[in-house]
């Protein structure tokens, strides 16, 4: 009788999802024998990361994507963002910002996930030399000085996870270095032993998209109200996808609303500033939490985009962050003899944490700023709004967040490739 199979890598990356693939693919053409594992198909629609939720990508993961291949398959989905405009629901102050000022054609691209999604496995299709595993679950991880062991069963599995189709033994794997791309709730950084801080923000965000009477044009809005922020976002169609974030009661009973009655709820909270809303789609939920692991690398393990931190997506970021991850990662293991070694990964995580400190710290920072509705903090965020509004420094400053906070910038960025073999 023929035991599990054994397959032997030198990186492998758990999590095929939005950050996942894009590691795999900045991987392809370095050298390095890489394995993807991925729980669901790209296109299931239990797919967790390739969702129904739009991501606005920033001009910096624009380049990226265009260094992997993935741009093309995705400019015509993409809507571009031309001017953003602020303001506070209940008090003064207001702000805008716009791309002609900044000199830039955008700042910033609405895409749908299912889009990214199809897009990055199309490109993983163009890279035989990348070995993929999906469907297929990674079931356990054992981290030694030298090499990590998976075990990793191929078939189906449902939302929670729990395996619905098992098609055969589990394969074991064995590589040089494992990649968390596992998300929020990360199998791998468990298994490191890696800790998160983890916090609830009782706020949940209940996304859709809308048609309105006036089509978009490239207008991106983002209001803030004392229960949250309400983001409407221009797409490549036509319609907005509005991100909107309530206290969790009132998420449940807009989620109940029949469609006409949420369209009226929705209009009298935004206005009328894109129009008429005539339409709204399905609408899903998503609750909102602060997750950060307490360090970025484990013996032989290291963290990428959710399973590293989770954000808010009040300013739009995660995903950004996860790709500069994923960018300057697949640099790093690229160039180095051994990609487990433990100062490769220490190189990562010191190389990575001005950008991932400073826009987790901006990212909360802004929810807590307009969450409260101190009068004092109510009219400083008032003056603040106008005083950005009539300031060139400041617009400039939040435009080149689109690029990272700071710290090194990975070379997929500079349209170069991640590395050569
Ligand atoms: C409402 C909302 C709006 C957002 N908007 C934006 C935005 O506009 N811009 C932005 O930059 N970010 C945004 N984000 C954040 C963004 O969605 C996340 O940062 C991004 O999804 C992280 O991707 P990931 O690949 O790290 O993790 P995930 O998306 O969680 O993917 C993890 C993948 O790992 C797979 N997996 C898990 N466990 C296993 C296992 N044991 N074996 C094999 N596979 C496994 C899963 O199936 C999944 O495909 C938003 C988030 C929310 C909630």
């Amino acid at each position: 009788m023929s035991g599990p199979a054994h397959t032997d890598v030198e990186v492998a990356i758990v999590g095929g999802g939005m950050v996942g693939a894009s590691l795999a693919l900045a991987l392809a053409g370095s050298g390095r024998r890489v394995a993807l594992i991925e729980a669901v198909v790209a296109d299931a629609a239990e797919q967790p990361s390739f969702d129904d939720r739009t991501s606005a990508l920033g001009n910096g993961s624009r380049r990226i994507f265009e260094a992997l291949g993935v741009w093309q398959h995705l400019q015509p989905h993409a809507g571009p963002v031309r001017e953003i405009r602020v303001s506070d629901a209940g008090h003064f102050g207001a702000a805008r910002l716009s791309a002609a000022e900044q000199g830039l054609d955008a700042l910033g691209y609405v895409v749908s996930n299912r889009h990214i999604g199809a897009a990055l496995w199309r490109q993983l299709a163009a890279h035989p030399e990348i070995l993929v595993r999906c469907p297929a679950r990674v079931l356990e991880v054992q981290l030694g000085a030298e090499e990590v062991q998976l075990s990793v069963r191929a078939g189906a599995s449902d939302q929670a996870g729990a395996q619905v189709a098992q098609v055969a033994d589990a394969e074991r794997l064995s590589a040089r270095v494992v990649v968390a791309a596992d998300g929020a709730q990360s199998l791998v950084r468990s298994a490191a032993g890696i800790s998160a801080m983890v916090e609830d923000y009782q706020q949940v965000a209940v996304v859709v998209h809308v048609a309105t009477d006036r089509p978009a044009t490239g207008i991106a809005y983002e209001r803030f109200t004392s229960t949250g922020p309400l983001a409407v976002l221009p797409l490549a169609d036509g319609r907005y996808t509005v991100v909107w974030t309530v206290a969790p009661e009132r998420a449940t009973r807009l989620l109940a609303l029949a469609d006409a009655a949420f369209v009226d709820e929705l209009q009298r909270c935004f206005g009328w500033r894109v129009g008429r809303i005539v339409r709204a789609g399905a609408r899903a939920s998503y609750p909102l939490r602060l997750s950060r692991a307490d360090g970025l690398t484990g013996a032989r393990a290291v963290l990428v985009g959710n399973a590293a931190q989770a954000l808010h997506p009040v300013a739009g970021q995660g995903f950004n962050l996860g790709l500069r991850d994923a960018a300057l990662l697949a640099e790093v293991l690229a160039a180095a003899p051994d990609p487990g070694a433990p100062a490769v990964l220490e190189d990562y995580e010191r190389r990575r944490g001005t950008d991932r400190r400073g826009m987790i710290g901006f990212t909360d920072g802004l929810v807590k700023l307009f969450a409260s509705e101190r009068p004092f903090v109510a009219a400083a965020r008032g003056a603040g709004l106008l005083l950005f509004d009539i300031a060139p420094a400041a617009k400039r400053a939040l435009s080149r967040l689109s690029w990272g906070f700071g710290g090194d910038s990975p070379r997929l960025m500079r349209g170069l490739p991640a590395g050569e073999p």
